[in-house]
């Protein structure tokens, strides 16, 4: 018989190129330290060196490698180099890129349980696991009323929160007839920009979100929220959902969960606890006081892709009360139905997310929680923690700068004193010497830097460096 023709590699150019890539991330992280952190090409460099109309004929695979090399590194910021101190982290580790490898090759769609037991039964798992890890309460395990899914990230795991509050208050009413206008939801003014694209895409609307005052701390003010929650039953609303933060983007704010809770209980509020980056820090019990009063939440969520060394995108969202998603996300059309799910014993997660086809993510965060051990990852966390106390006592300690905001975690918030231009300046000058690369926030009107650290191979040198770094440009202002 005549060989069929084909275009695919072959098993053995594939193992080739696969230890060649391999190799090539190996070297990557070797090399890390000697590229700009911060990409410093212009806005359509990268798209100029492209080709401007795709192949008709492959092309080798070494070309394509060649490329990455060539066209696209110099378009990347390394969000994983060591002197990384922008934003929030969004770190990785060897065995999370592998289980990530490993999930791209299986190539399984999770949507349902009878499309692969496996992606959906380890991801049951494993997010059990991570409630006794992180001393969440056990309400949020699958073995009790609730359990927890992966989500892509932290926004969608807002929305669905919302969705399902928003069913829960009008008694599934809103998703027939679509929302009446006068339900209310809460957050205080430094949540993230999430929650607010939360209300508009679950049609509450962006007027009928309250962004509540903070104090001194920029932490929600519970009597604040209490009040407002007065107003809008006088006003004839119907407030239904209410967002608190372990852990502001802006400043890493702690709002009293506790205080917000007891509230959402007496007023029945749906209480969603936004925790995706200061999450992973209840894996240290010692850090666990800022989780204080999570019982009270009705669902909650962190991001092991932010700081827990899991690559992007993996989110763990925990409900309590998990037929309340179930039934305010779920749809049967003729096509999926299965013996498994009609015999109502098997999770099917498309019911619990708002898109219906999904990665089997929960294998990465299997292997990094299996290759560190609750020990592992509590030493990299303990480690980001003191480095981030250490560098807020150098600030502290010297005259020209000062600390905006408490530092609870490992987000340090600082300002030289000379003003918003000598702080832009400052900023800009670091991230341009591509020595390392930190961005900023407004504090109390100010120009306030963020020192983050949360980068899998930041040690003491690095923050050391970026510090001296720090201090000799504002010696040049
Ligand atoms: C980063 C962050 C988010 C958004 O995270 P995504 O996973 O990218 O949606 C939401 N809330 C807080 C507190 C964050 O720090």
């Amino acid at each position: 018989m005549p060989e069929e023709k084909s275009f695919h590699m072959t098993p053995g150019d594939f193992r080739r190129h696969g230890h060649a890539v391999v190799d090539w991330i190996a070297d990557y992280y070797a090399r890390m330290e000697s590229f700009p952190v911060l990409s410093q090409v212009k806005p359509g460099e990268i798209r100029a060196s492209l080709p401007p109309a795709p192949p008709q004929q492959g092309e080798p695979f070494a070309a394509l490698l060649g490329d990455v090399e060539k066209l696209i590194l110099p378009g990347i910021t390394h969000w994983q180099s060591p002197n990384f101190f922008a934003y929030f982290p969004s770190n990785n580790s060897g065995p999370s890129i592998l289980g990530d490898l490993l999930a791209s090759g299986l190539g399984v769609q999770g949507m349902l349980w009878a499309t692969s037991p496996a992606c959906t039964e380890v991801e049951t798992h494993v997010l059990d696991w991570l409630v006794g890890m992180l001393g969440l309460p056990e309400k949020f395990l699958s073995t009790r009323s609730g359990g927890g899914v992966i989500q892509d990230t932290a926004s969608s795991a807002s929305l669905c929160a919302l969705l399902a509050a928003r069913e829960r208050a009008t008694d599934f009413a809103s998703n027939q007839h679509g929302c009446d206008g006068k339900l209310v939801a809460y957050t205080s003014q430094q949540a993230h920009s999430s929650i607010e694209k939360a209300v508009m895409v679950a049609g509450i609307g962006s007027k009928n979100l309250r962004l509540v005052a903070v104090d001194e701390n920029f932490a929600l003010r519970p009597e604040a929220l209490a009040r407002q929650i007065g107003e809008d039953r006088r006003a004839g609303l119907t407030p239904c959902f209410v967002c608190a933060t372990i852990g502001t983007t802006s400043s890493n704010a702690m709002d009293p969960i506790a205080e917000i809770g007891r509230i959402c209980r007496e007023q029945q509020l749906w209480l969603h606890v936004d925790a995706a980056m200061s999450g992973t820090a209840a894996l240290c019990p010692e850090f666990r006081h800022t989780h204080a009063g999570v019982e009270l939440a009705d669902s909650y969520a962190f991001n092991p892709h932010k700081w827990m060394f899991t690559n992007f995108d993996c989110d763990c969202f925990y409900v309590a009360d998990r037929a309340t998603l179930i039934k305010t996300l779920s749809i049967l059309p003729e096509y999926l139905k299965n013996r498994a799910t009609e015999s109502g014993s098997v999770f099917d997660y498309r019911d619990w997310q708002v898109q219906l086809g999904r990665r089997f993510r929960a294998l990465k965060l299997w292997f990094v929680i299996r290759h560190y051990g609750t020990e592992g990852l509590q030493h990299h966390i303990r480690e980001h923690v003191r480095l981030a106390q250490e560098f807020a006592s150098w600030v502290k300690q010297d005259a020209e700068f000062e600390l905006a905001a408490p530092a609870p975690l490992n987000l340090v918030c600082f300002r030289h004193k000379g003003g918003d231009e000598a702080n832009q300046t400052i900023m800009e000058r670091l991230n341009r010497s591509g020595d390392l690369f930190l961005t900023h926030t407004r504090l109390d009107g100010k120009i306030t830097l963020r020192m983050s650290i949360g980068q899998s191979h930041t040690q003491e040198r690095h923050v050391a460096r970026a510090w001296q770094r720090i201090q000799e440009e504002a010696g040049k202002l």
